[in-house]
């Protein structure tokens, strides 16, 4: 193993702002689940999510279970999924005991495909048992294909959760991604854009949601001096103190965007000799935030994505293979997908490579001339 410094797939990346709300939130000891900085948090997120109302969270998972709580989810009822995705996007929909139904990615975005979706939902129709919601994702902060997602979803009364934990501050036809669909959750997980430690949201037009979204996460406590519950609760606020980070990671968000954007065009210029590594660029209308930067070795390549991965390793350099798809993970094969493939190739094929804004220049040399050794030896 090699003596240099370890260069991360994405760590935590502090403004500095962060330390002085943290400060304030111990000076004023609102250490808990509630506080100012939650509320400020919360205004400064909705500032940047077209003004729509929003929780701040304990994770982005938790916004998706009560996302789907919120939209009357119960046992046994369809859920439309992307199968291209993190397990945190359909492991909510088996706490409530629904069935995911996975669908296959497109090849402009490498989300969720709009036709495999439509023939999904009308199987479903046929079946007399129509998906209840959608839960799309845009992976690696590429927007998916909105227009016809959106177009199909409202055409067959839908609701669409967008799952947009990679995607705070990509955009599409200049509007905010977590906006388009009934509900938008973010994640502010350690490795994401921005962080909070842990910590997520949702965002919805409707306050009555929003309400009652903090409802159930403050263990739905209905009004009165003692503890009165009419309803299952659950323990899903962000601290006080989490909110705190927030509130200075928001103040550097464009920058962190700029970054990312940095670091992928860095590593498309670099790499641009090599003819085996491809890069996923924007489609018209999207705006990327690139959080991390993704590339396919070509299929026909001597050297594969795995003996790619292991030479960056050896090095000290974290890589890692693109997300494998829900539809061939063990813990989801007894559910029904719609396959065409396209996701088990970008899996055998993919590879995130280190996308940190705390990277240095000479952390990006290392990473681009590590791989040229290999490709161009
Ligand atoms: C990170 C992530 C989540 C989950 O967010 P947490 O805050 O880690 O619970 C959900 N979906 C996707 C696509 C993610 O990348």
């Amino acid at each position: 193993m090699s003596e240099n410094k370890k260069i991360w797939l994405a760590s935590p990346h502090m403004g500095g702002g962060e330390w002085r709300f943290v400060k304030e939130a111990f000076d004023t000891n609102w250490i808990a689940p509630i506080g100012p900085h939650i509320h400020i948090f919360e205004e400064e997120l909705s500032k940047i999510s077209n003004g729509k109302n929003v929780a701040a969270l304990s994770s982005g998972t938790s916004a998706i279970h009560l996302a789907l709580i919120l939209l009357g989810i119960k046992k046994n009822d369809d859920i439309i999924c992307a199968s291209f995705t993190f397990s945190a996007s359909a492991n909510p929909i088996k706490y409530l005991g629904a069935n995911p139904i996975f669908i296959d990615s497109e090849k402009d975005s490498w989300n969720m495909c709009p036709a495999l979706m439509e023939q999904a939902i009308n199987d479903g129709i046929t079946d007399n048992k129509k998906p209840k919601a959608i839960v799309l994702v845009h992976l690696y902060g590429m927007p998916a294909k909105l227009d016809e997602i959106m177009r199909i979803a409202d055409n067959y009364d839908i609701p669409v959760i967008e799952d947009a934990a990679e995607a705070l501050g990509s955009k599409y036809n200049n509007k905010q991604l977590g906006t388009f669909g009934k509900i938008g959750i973010y994640s502010f997980n350690g490795n994401k854009i921005i962080t909070t430690s842990g910590g997520g949201a949702l965002v919805c037009d409707d306050a009555e949601i929003i309400n009652k979204a903090k409802f159930l996460a403050t263990q739905a406590r209905d009004e009165a001096p003692h503890y009165e519950h009419s309803q299952i609760g659950y323990n899903y606020r962000m601290s006080n103190v989490c909110a705190a980070i927030g509130v200075g990671q928001l103040e550097v968000l464009n920058d962190r965007i700029i970054r990312k954007r940095e670091i992928y065009n860095f590593y498309k210029t670099e790499l641009s000799g090599i003819k085996e590594i491809a890069f996923l660029d924007e489609s018209v209308g999207s705006f990327s935030n690139y959080w991390l930067t993704t590339i396919l070795i070509d299929e026909n390549s001597a050297i594969d994505r795995e003996q790619l991965r292991l030479h960056l390793e050896n090095d000290n350099i974290e890589s890692r293979p693109l997300w494998k798809p829900m539809h061939l993970q063990p813990v989801f094969k007894s559910c029904k997908a719609y396959v065409n493939g396209f996701s088990l190739d970008l899996f055998n094929r993919g590879l995130c490579l280190p996308s940190g804004t705390n990277m240095t220049k000479k952390d990006l040399e290392r990473v681009v001339n590590k791989i040229k050794e290999l490709y161009e030896a």
